[in-house]
C-alpha cells in the first residue's frame, strides 16, 4: 500500500493486509460504507470497524496464533495521586496520557487494543502487518515517553505538597506468539492473550517512571535501538524463570 504510518490511509490497512479486500475509510467512496455503520476504528484510524469487530469473518476462525509485539503503558504514581487530587485534574492527566499514547502507537502502525483508566495495551503486527514490529513498538514507547513528559509539564498542575515530579510513564514491551481473537461472548472486538501478553504486562508493572523495560527476546530483535542499554533480571509474579530485560530511559 502506498500509505505510510503518518499519512491517513484511504482504504482500511487491516482489511487489506488480512484479506486483500479494499474497504474505503476516507473520501467519497467511504460514504456508502458509513451508511452501513462501517467507520474508522477507535483502535487505529487507519483500520475499520470490520477488522475490529468481525474477527471471525475476517479470519474465518474464532482465533489465530500470530507473532506480535505487545506494549503496556501506565502512569506511575497515579493511584497514590488519585487519592489526593481533584477528579477534574486527574481526568485531564488521564486524557493527556491516553491521547499521547494513542498517537504514538498509531504513528508506528500499532493498535490501542485496550484502555484501562491510567493504562493501556497496544498490539503491533495485527491487523496491520509490520515487518519489524519490535522496532515499531520500541519506537512507539520512546515517543510515548517523550510526548507524555512534555504533556504533563504543560498541564500546569497546581498541587501543593504532591510529588508531581514523580508522575511519569512506565512501559513494558515483549514479543512472541499470542492468540488473537474474540474471547468473550458479550464483546465482539478482538484482543490478544497468552503468556507473551502476561509477560509484557508484568514487565510494565516493574518499570519505574520514565523507564521502558524490553524483554531480552524483544531486545534481541531490535539491536539498533537497544545497543548499550542496561540489563536487569526480575523475578515476576506467576512466572517461574527469572526474566531478563533491557532498560531504556526516556531521552
Ligand atoms: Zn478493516
Amino acid at each position: 500500500m502506498e500509505s505510510t504510518a503518518r499519512s491517513p490511509a484511504r482504504i482500511c490497512r487491516g482489511c487489506w493486509d488480512q484479506m486483500h479486500v479494499p474497504i474505503p475509510i476516507r473520501g467519497p467512496l467511504a460514504l456508502p460504507f458509513r451508511a452501513f455503520g462501517i467507520t474508522r476504528s477507535k483502535m487505529n484510524p487507519n483500520i475499520c470497524t470490520i477488522c475490529e469487530r468481525s474477527f471471525r469473518y475476517v479470519k474465518k476462525q474464532q482465533h489465530i496464533s500470530a507473532a506480535a509485539t505487545i506494549l503496556f503503558a501506565d502512569i506511575r504514581g497515579f493511584t497514590h495521586l488519585s487519592e489526593r487530587m481533584d477528579p477534574l485534574i486527574l481526568s485531564e492527566i488521564v486524557s493527556a496520557f491516553q491521547d499521547r499514547c494513542a498517537q504514538a502507537v498509531w504513528d508506528h502502525d500499532g493498535i490501542v487494543n485496550k484502555q484501562m483508566g491510567d493504562g493501556l495495551m497496544a498490539i503491533f503486527n495485527f491487523p496491520i502487518k509490520i515487518r519489524h514490529h519490535v522496532d515499531a513498538a520500541i519506537a512507539a514507547a520512546l515517543d510515548i515517553q517523550r510526548s507524555c513528559t512534555s504533556a504533563l509539564r504543560s498541564l500546569d498542575l497546581h498541587a501543593d505538597g504532591l510529588a508531581l515530579d514523580a508522575l511519569g510513564v512506565g512501559i513494558g514491551v515483549h514479543t512472541g506468539q499470542v492468540e488473537i481473537g474474540e474471547f468473550s461472548t458479550f464483546r465482539s472486538d478482538f484482543t490478544a492473550i497468552g503468556s507473551a501478553v502476561n509477560l509484557a504486562a508484568r514487565l510494565e508493572s516493574q518499570a519505574a517512571a520514565g523507564e521502558i523495560l524490553v524483554s531480552a527476546e524483544a531486545a534481541a530483535q531490535a539491536p539498533n535501538l537497544m545497543a548499550g542499554t542496561q540489563t536487569r533480571t526480575y523475578r515476576l509474579k506467576g512466572i517461574e524463570q527469572p526474566v531478563v530485560a533491557q532498560v531504556l530511559f526516556k531521552g
